[in-house]
């Protein structure tokens, strides 16, 4: 995997993390809310149950009161009717007695049972005298008892001395399937705990994930003191169903995986397309540089064109001469072999060399694609030699060369390096001319350093400013009245595209030194 794709993956995988934990926060968030309405709303219901259910009570309370001690009593057992009935139709109302609070015996201690339903052991009341004398006639008192059990007691009005006592079982105030599983449901009465019932799932709010939901309220009865309390215990499961998150990230997954499977494919067709277009871009780049290559070449063997017309008169003149004399010799009485033949040789010889001379021209100006090539580095450097030399000696050029013992190889184009070569001697030459130095010379060199082969050409010429140096190899610098700026660009580039570089500098002992080197093959072994 490369490192940008597994930089991809990398921000995929952060992406998805990040997905998950915003669904995760939202779903814990919105469960909470859900929870919490859910409480609510069942804690509405159950509160106007149980109101339902003491409002009940006040008017059995009342319709208790009424038939007892109206200015017409009823009789005790047509009241004991009414308490059957209520306690027939209403479980949670454990017993109902009638009782009076005056005209008692001693052993009642102030409180006489006048009936009771059902029938058995009544309570002892006896502690409650004093509350119940205190209490206010025709309102309705509440009191504790035991086993989750609360009295209610209403005096009847005066001058009788009875009252109504009424009591409910609070455990039987809700029936087991209208409480929600779970919740867990408390009755207080005023303010100290009456019942206490477990949530019915089991779930207990110390197994609480956050803090339990709560829901409190006043049951509004007559003096009926009573709050219902829900709590509801919140447990991580229920604020993150593990099925949704699994199902959130396996589908976030695969869409994340399908989006950046896309995002790679786009990426890697536009980095092919960039690559083709780079391609082609460096396809025209190198075909004008090969046009200007070959422009510049016919315009140097314009420039050069008078020293090769006099090199090309010698073996012609030579020709010519030796000809002409054996032309004559065949016209002697004495008929001599030996020297014509001798003049025929020297004929073949000088037209071989003008032949020669004249290929080289011909394959230094040809507009052939370059073809780098195994090529020996002397031998180009022996050719460009016999190319310049005799337009450097009329110009009062010397031109010294001293090459590498040991055969120099490079993949190179020969006429490019040839090309090369050839811009470093004329630039060498024109710095010459314009210092008119005496005993002017250009000295090329091949040198072999390790892996690498060296060319270099330098001159006794005045050199190169200091301030020219860094900007000699860019296309249009030039310091001369007719000067293009393109001869050195031109080099660097050629010498560039087959993996070589060309440095220029100073000679410690005047004039300016070019230096081409290149990547060195190594020297093939004698068959
Ligand atoms: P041009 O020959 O058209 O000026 P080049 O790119 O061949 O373009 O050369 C750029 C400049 O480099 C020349 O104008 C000259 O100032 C400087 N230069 C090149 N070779 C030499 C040298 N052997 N001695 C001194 N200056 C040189």
């Amino acid at each position: 995997m490369t490192r940008t794709t597994s930089k991809y993956w990398l921000v995929g995988i952060g992406l998805w993390c990040v997905a998950v934990s915003g669904f995760a926060l939202y779903s814990i968030e919105t469960s909470k809310q859900r929870l919490a309405d859910e409480l609510q709303a069942a804690g509405q219901t159950l509160h106007r149950l149980i109101s339902q259910r003491v409002a009940q009570h006040d008017a059995h309370m009342t319709s208790l009161i009424a038939v007892t001690s109206g200015p017409e009593p009823a009789s005790f057992s047509a009241v004991r009717h009414v308490m059957e009935t209520i306690i027939r139709f209403y479980p949670r109302i454990a017993w109902i007695e009638l009782i009076s609070l005056g005209d008692t015996e001693p052993e009642d201690h102030g409180v006489k049972v006048l009936l009771r339903v059902p029938e058995g052991e009544s309570e002892d009341l006896a502690a409650l005298r004093g509350a119940f004398a205190e209490q206010e006639r025709g309102k309705i008192a509440v009191y504790e008892n035991r086993n989750g059990r609360y009295l209610l007691a209403k005096k009847a009005s005066s001058p009788s001395e009875t009252a109504v006592v009424l009591s409910i079982d609070a455990r039987l105030l809700l029936d087991p399937e209208e409480r929600p599983a779970w919740a867990k449901v408390r009755l207080m009465l005023s303010g100290k705990p009456l019942l206490d019932l477990p949530a019915q799932d089991g779930v207990d709010t110390a197994a609480s994930f956050v803090a339990p939901l709560h829901f409190e309220s006043v049951i509004d009865g007559e003096k009926q003191q009573l709050s219902l309390l829900l709590d509801r215990s919140v447990p991580l499961a229920a604020l993150l169903p593990a099925r949704h998150v699994v199902g959130f990230g396996v589908m976030t997954g695969l869409a994340l995986f399908a989006a950046m499977f896309a995002l790679r494919q786009r990426s890697t067709t536009l980095r092919l397309r960039r690559t083709v277009g780079e391609a082609e871009i460096r396809a025209v780049l190198h075909e004008r540089e090969t046009m200007l290559a070959h422009a510049s070449r016919v315009n140097a063997l314009g420039e050069m064109a008078s020293g090769i017309a006099h090199e090309l008169t010698q073996p012609l003149t030579a020709i010519l001469s030796h000809s002409q004399a054996a032309l004559r010799l065949t016209d002697a009485d004495t008929f001599d072999i030996h020297p014509i033949c001798k003049a025929l040789e020297v004929n073949v010889r000088e037209a071989k060399r003008a032949g020669e001379m004249l290929k080289r021209m011909r394959d230094y100006a040809s507009n052939r694609v370059p073809e780098p090539v195994r090529s020996a580095i002397n031998g180009i450097v022996t050719e460009i030699e016999a190319l310049t030399s005799i337009d450097l000696k009329q110009r009062g050029i010397r031109l010294d060369c001293s090459l590498a013992a040991e055969p120099l190889e490079a993949v190179a184009d020969p006429i490019e390096l040839e090309q090369v070569l050839h811009n470093l001697i004329r630039n060498a030459a024109d710095a010459l001319e314009g210092a008119d130095t005496k005993a002017a010379t250009i000295r090329i060199e091949t040198q072999a350093a390790g892996c690498e082969a060296k060319i270099i050409v330098s001159d006794n010429g005045p050199g190169i400013a200091t301030d020219a140096l860094p900007r000699l190899f860019r296309p249009f610098f030039t310091t001369k009245p007719e000067g293009m700026g393109l001869g050195l660009s031109l080099c660097a580039t050629l010498v560039e595209r087959i993996d070589g570089r060309i440095e220029a500098e100073n000679s410690a002992g005047g004039g300016a030194r070019f230096t081409v080197t290149l990547p060195r093959l190594p020297s093939r072994e004698a068959p």
